[in-house]
Parts: structure tokens; sequence; C-alpha cells
């Protein structure tokens, strides 16, 4: 007899626990998954997914309207909110499908419900209990919902896929990525769209060229921002409308508010003091470079360590756990030089260093730009300008970061985050013959 139920308990089945249960899986390990939402996680339920599907739908606002110029007439063209929403859950259920099939092609067991520790080797799912050899916490992340009064009356982006109807006015309250890219889409779909910021920037991390013309080109389509607010409490109005009382100032009023200002690791109610394990400053669970916690045998991946709140993270660092401790195949997730992308209108994506952390690593950098406006805006005759950038080591030659917001940004950039990666030389990024006619040839050709 085994002296555990399974070889590996995986709690939650997003991008990390489901990639770490059937690479564990086909390693050979007997191995249950507990879920107590849906399977796929945050990013196929309620985020990366359904994200760049409204992203895709909102954007044939702006290209309906340059068809014009193209020769396109478009007569009745009127958009449909519920045909967007269905269609897209209907994609989210599909993905949910294959995730369980491939669950259970490799023989994972499905738990249904909240799982909590009862000490290092034993968990709870609802009535049943069970133990297990080794442990993968893989809970993720959560919306952070201010302390505020009144703050119930706002939602977040776990309820934003499910709208009943559009608001005319909405405000989105948050600077980071997720507030910039529902900013985007509501407002390509016709809401009045108000991002209000407790700071005095959008995208904190990011590289300030960009930040600065994603604001540029986000107000001229008529996107309002407000900066430096700091919020006293939220009021739901009898008329249904709410309002955002600021500390000082007047009330911004909308017809709906949306939280977007940061998220928060899965830890509540999981046991982890039953089992005692460590958290670190930030509120995650603190790891090691095997993901493995201050308990031998219980380890942690994705959101719920706060690394870099990323699905490929997640899914890699799942991987990494399962070669290492199933496969006998030791690997380590490269946290470093991670590319990432916000789909914004337009979008932006990044990989490497910007130019003021590059300034603080290597002291000297050269930063080559291309500021360009994409052949398709000029004949659209929408004045909106592309900016490409690449931070360059001065003493090695080598391209430490390179940052793009312009039309596929993200598309381009994955690219060339190989060349980033690879460690090349801005040399070599000139010796290559530009592809022509594109907006990408535009990173061989700084000079
Ligand atoms: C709106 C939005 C847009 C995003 N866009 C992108 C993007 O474009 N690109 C990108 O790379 N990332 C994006 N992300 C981030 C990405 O979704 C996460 O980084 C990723 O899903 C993390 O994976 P995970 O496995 O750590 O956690 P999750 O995918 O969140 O999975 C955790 C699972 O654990 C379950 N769970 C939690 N606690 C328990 C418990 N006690 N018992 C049982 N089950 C439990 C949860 O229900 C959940 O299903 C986005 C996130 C959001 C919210």
């Amino acid at each position: 007899m085994p002296a555990y139920d399974y070889d590996l308990f995986v709690i939650g089945a997003g991008s990390g626990g489901v990639r770490a249960s059937r690479i564990a899986a086909g390693h050979g390990a007997r191995v249950a998954v507990a879920e107590e939402h849906r399977v796929g996680g945050t990013c196929v339920i309620r985020g990366c997914v359904p994200k760049k599907l409204l992203v895709y739908g909102s954007h044939f606002a702006e290209d309906l309207v340059d068809a014009r110029r193209f020769g396109w007439t478009l007569e009745g063209k009127s958009f449909d909110w519920p045909t967007l929403r269905d269609n897209v859950l209907a994609e989210v259920d599909r993905l949910e499908g294959i995730y369980h099939t491939t669950l259970s092609n490799q023989s994972v067991e499905l738990l249904t419900g909240h799982a909590t520790l009862l000490d290092a080797h034993t968990v709870q799912v609802g009535d049943r209990t069970v133990t297990a050899d080794k442990i993968l916490i893989a809970t993720g992340a959560r919306p952070l919902i201010p302390d505020l009064p009144g703050a119930e009356h706002g939602i977040t982006s776990n309820e934003v896929f499910h709208l009943e109807k559009l608001p005319k006015r909405l405000l989105i309250a948050g600077g980071g990525y997720i507030a910039n890219e529902f900013a985007g889409v509501f407002h390509e779909l016709g809401v009045e769209v108000t991002l209000v910021n407790r700071g005095d920037m959008l995208l904190r991390d990011w590289d300030v060229a960009l930040r600065d013309r994603l604001l540029q080109i986000s107000m001229t389509k008529g996107i309002k921002f407000i900066f430096n607010c700091a919020l006293d409490r939220v009021e739901k109005r009898a008329d249904g409308s709410i309002a955002m009382i600021p500390k000082d100032g007047s009330p911004i009023e909308a017809d709906m508010l949306l939280w977007a200002v940061g998220r928060r690791p899965n830890i509540e109610g999981l046991g982890l003091d039953a089992a005692g394990v460590a958290l670190n400053d930030r509120h995650a669970i603190a790891v090691d470079e095997d993901s493995r916690t201050n308990v031998d045998n219980i380890y942690a991946v994705g959101d719920v360590t706060d690394r870099i709140q990323l699905t490929p993270i997640a899914i890699r660092e799942g991987q990494a756990f399962a070669d290492t401790v199933f496969g006998s195949k030791p690997w380590r997730v490269d946290h470093s030089c991670v590319p990432s992308a916000v789909f914004a209108n337009p979008p932006l994506a990044s990989v490497g260093l910007t130019e003021a952390a590059a300034r603080n690593a290597y002291g000297s950098v050269h930063v080559f730009t291309s500021d360009f406006r994409p052949m398709r805006n000029v004949l659209a005759g929408r004045n909106e300008r592309s900016l490409y950038k690449l931070v360059v080591d001065a003493a090695s030659d080598r391209v430490l970061g390179a940052h793009m917001i312009g039309p596929d940004a993200p598309e381009i950039l994955q690219a060339l985050a190989i060349a980033v990666k690879a460690r090349l030389t801005k040399a070599q990024f000139d010796e290559t013959v530009a592809l022509h006619p594109t907006m990408a040839e535009e990173l061989v050709l700084m000079r």
C-alpha cells in the first residue's frame, strides 16, 4: 500500500496547476487537482483569452471607420454587445472543455471544491480528506478591491465579461495593464471611459517614452484621465449611477465603476498556517528557485508566488516543477528578459531593460528610436504614430531592451524577444536585411 493517496495533489486548475498536473502524471505520478471555480483558471476563464477576444471585437470600430478611406462603403453598421459577449463566453466554454479532456487523458483526478491544507500532507476538499506525498499550490491571484466605503459598488475584471448591457459612462480605477486594456476596449465600443489613477503615471514599470505615447494617443481618441486622485469613498445614487468621491475635488460620476488596481495572491482559507507554509513581504507564498516553499514537500507556482504574474510564467514554473520533482529532469525557470504586452489601443510590447533600468545597471547606453506613422494610418488619415525603441549597452553593443507601441507590437516583439534573449548586438540587427514594406523593418533600420 502506498503511504499516501496521491504522489501529487495540486490546488488550483489554472495555467500553472494544469500544466504541472499533466506533466507530473505523464512522468508516472498519481495526481489529483482541486478546483473551486472553473478548470482553466484566470487566463482562460476571465483573463487573457476573453480579454484578447474583446480587443479584437472592439477594434472593428476603428477598422470600419478607416475602411472608407480604402474605398469601402458600409451602410447601416451597428454593434450588438450580447453577440460579442456570448460568442466570447462560448469560446471560453470550448477551451474549458479542452482543459478537462487534457486532465482526464492524463488520468489526473479532478476534485471540485475549495481545498484547504490540514497539515503538510493532508488536504480537505468539501467532505473529502485526501493525503499526498507532494503538494503544489497554484491558486493564482484575484482582483484587489480597495478598502473604501462603498467599494462594493464597483465590479472587477471577474464580472466585466458578463455585463448585461454596456454602460454609457465607465470609470476605471487603476493605471496598470488591465486598466488600460479595458479602457481601450470599452472606448472603442462607444462607452465614455474615464481612467482614474491614484498616482501620476500609467504603466509604472514601462519605458517612459511608451507610457507618454499611450497617454497622448488615448487622450486624442477621447479617453479621459484623472491623475493624482486620492479616493475617499464610492456612492451609489438613487438613479443607479455611481459617484467616486475624491478626498478633495468634486465627485466623478458614471454608470459603472471597474476596479483595476492590482491583483493579490489567493491565500485565504488555504490552511497555510496548519501546514506551516510561510509568506513573503508581499503576502505571496515564499518559494526558492525550484518553487519549493519552506515546507519540504510543498511547492507553489504562478501568481500565488507573485514573481511575474503572467500565464507563460505560471506554465513554465509548473512544467519545471513537474520535470524536476517527478521526471528526474531538473531545470529552473529564468525570470529575466520576459516579454510582456499591454493590449491597449494601440498595443505596447516590451522585453529586457527600460532605458532608465539600463542606465542604472550599465551606466552608458545608446538609445535608438523610430517614431513613425504606419502607412496604413497615413492612408486612413489617422494621425497616430508608432514608437520603437532599442536600448543598447555602449560597451558591448548588446541590445538590452526593446520597447514598442503601435499596431501589432506584441506580435512583432515575440520574435524580437528571441534576439534580445540571445544577447544579439545592435550590429547584428543592422546586418539583417529589412523586410519591406512592414512596420517591423524599422527595427533593423535605426541608425
Ligand atoms: C483581465 C486579465 C487579463 C490578463 N491578461 C493576460 C495576458 O494578456 N497575458 C498574460 O500572460 N497574463 C494575463 N493575465 C494574467 C494571467 O491570467 C495569470 O498570470 C495566470 O492565469 C496565472 O496562472 P496561475 O496558474 O498562477 O493561476 P490561475 O490561472 O488564476 O489559476 C488558479 C486557480 O486556482 C483556483 N483556486 C484558488 N484557490 C483555490 C482553492 N483553495 N481550492 C481550489 N481551487 C482554488 C482558482 O479558482 C483558479 O482556477 C491576465 C489576468 C487578468 C485578470
